[in-house]
């Protein structure tokens, strides 16, 4: 079938929009016709990193409507409205206690630019193109998906919905499921992008005492401060370790940094109470020093997580129910 796509011959040129040949889908397949896509910074990371003159078609935050599906599909039907997350393979020792963003397969299934038997879904000028970003490549008028991508919820504003299939899900997620923190606890939030805000609404709805969003923008600061965070600081001028302590009455018990910058990541380490947890979510400079004196002497944890560790079809509606006016939060975390 003809569509279009926003397509990157290299890390140097602009999308350009071009019609492509997209397959038909295969029994265990999806075909979306999307709506609304989010773009997350990892769309741009993978443009950059692949070289000129593979032509490839990126995005991972899609919502659409869905036009036919596979005779295998069960559960998902034409005409649904769905949110397109990342892909897994729901059968692998991890899928099947709930932990999809670790599938075994996770490489293969988001960032081979193929589907995992080496096939393209779409096609263009050039021929086969690097596609199946995510399972899905959502720069796209229509995109092939999986059912275990999918996620259908009830009455989904689909604009709202889309960015909620990576960048929101692994800021929300990264608070509900992997740092938890009540209403007793002191959150800081490093960075003030999408997953930061995302982190900022969770722990708001979720009723945390004390939020402090950490950031350089001051227009970024003030959205943040009007989403729920408590405190803000401004990194740029503050002493953001001794603020932080003033502000939690010795350190916080949770962080999450969305940065990936090495002295931010320490500082974040270091604002910890004793038996305080770090989350890391981006993939910045590969490695960072930390004092483990400090670590180990104060009980302090330090974890990665992709995603949030959510499970899609968990969270995403979890999200948009959040998102409804009137409706209130309950802590929650991922199951299947
Ligand atoms: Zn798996
Ligand atoms: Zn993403």
């Amino acid at each position: 079938m003809r569509t279009q796509a926003a397509v990157s011959h290299g890390p140097d040129t602009a999308f350009t929009i071009e019609d492509v040949e997209i397959s038909d889908p295969r029994p265990d397949e999806i075909l979306v016709r999307l709506t609304a896509t989010g773009i997350c910074h990892t769309d741009l990371a993978t443009k950059a990193a692949l070289p000129t003159g593979v032509p490839a078609v990126f995005g991972h935050e899609g919502a659409g409507v869905v036009e036919s599906a596979g005779a295998d599909v069960s559960g998902v039907k034409p005409g649904d409205r769905v949110v397109l997350s990342y892909n897994s393979c729901g059968i692998c020792a991890r899928c099947a206690t709930g932990r999809r963003s670790y599938c075994e397969r996770f490489e293969a299934l988001n960032a081979a630019g193929r589907r995992p038997d080496g096939s393209a879904t779409l096609t263009g000028r050039d021929g086969d193109e690097w596609s199946s970003f995510f399972g899905q490549s959502s720069f796209a008028r229509h995109a092939i998906a999986t059912r275990e991508n999918v996620v259908v919820p009830e009455d989904a504003d689909l604009l709202t919905a889309a960015p909620m299939g990576c960048g929101f899900q692994t800021g929300a997620g990264s608070v509900v499921n992997v740092l938890r923190p009540g209403p007793d606890s002191s959150l800081v939030v490093f960075g003030t992008g999408g997953v930061g805000m995302a982190a900022i609404m969770a722990a708001a709805a979720l009723g945390v005492g004390t939020v402090v969003a950490v950031g350089l923008s001051p227009q970024r600061l003030t959205l943040a401060a009007e989403v729920g965070a408590t405190h803000t600081l401004d990194g740029a001028v503050e002493d953001v370790v001794g603020r932080i302590r003033d502000l939690t009455s010795g350190g916080a018990t949770h962080a999450f940094d969305t940065t990936g910058v090495p002295s931010v990541v320490r500082d974040a380490a270091l604002a910890l109470a004793p038996l305080g947890s770090l989350a890391l979510v981006a993939l910045g400079t590969a490695e960072v020093s930390v004092d483990i004196r400090d670590l180990i002497g104060h009980g302090k944890t330090i974890r990665g997580t992709i995603e949030g560790d959510a499970n899609p079809r968990d969270l995403i509606p979890r999200l948009l129910d959040w998102h409804t006016p009137g409706t209130r939060a309950s802590p929650c975390s991922s199951s299947r």
